[in-house]
């Protein structure tokens, strides 16, 4: 699986840094699961959030900016063991015919907002603590084209525009 713009140990750091102090010394673990779907275990917590990313085309090398980069995230507690599963949602190019799926490179800046909002959400979703659920809000890019349902993976699932 193609893995650029995904960096597993900087997501992992920018996470730990976040959650430092806040989940109870507890010992949490980030790992990207490209075949998430829905839930079908009510032992796990799920979310879904928007953020902005660069693609680029294995094929021709064209590069777009995105500011609708879906990224569902499935989290489970178990005793002091903590998982969260990552999907960020891909997108093609739409010069090319049949353009491979390509994952979306996220700025650090916004891997941050991601995690910092991911460890709000653990505090209410598996520690039941009452939060008000106010966001920081990832930086947009300017995109001039309008977002292309029939080349976002998140569209073709129906998840886009929830
Ligand atoms: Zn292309
Ligand atoms: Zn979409």
């Amino acid at each position: 699986m193609e893995q650029s713009g995904l960096d597993l140990g900087t997501w992992t750091t920018i996470f730990q840094n976040e959650a430092s102090g806040l989940l109870r010394g507890h010992d949490w673990r980030l790992e990207f699961d490209y075949s998430l779907e829905t839930l079908n275990s009510c032992d796990w917590k799920d979310y879904i959030r928007n953020t902005s990313a660069r693609f680029r085309c294995s094929g021709c090398g064209r590069g777009w900016p995105s500011n609708q980069v879906k990224v569902v995230f499935h989290m489970r507690l178990t005793g002091t063991m903590g998982v969260v599963k990552i999907r960020p949602y891909r997108q093609n190019c739409k010069v090319c015919t049949e353009a491979p799926m390509g994952n979306p490179s996220i700025e650090d800046d916004n891997i941050k907002v991601l995690m910092e909002n991911l460890v709000k959400k653990i505090r209410i979703k598996c520690y039941h603590e009452k939060l008000d659920d106010g966001r920081r809000y990832f930086k947009t890019y300017d995109v001039e084209s309008p977002h292309e349902p029939s080349h976002c993976e998140a569209c073709l699932r129906g998840i886009c525009n929830q």
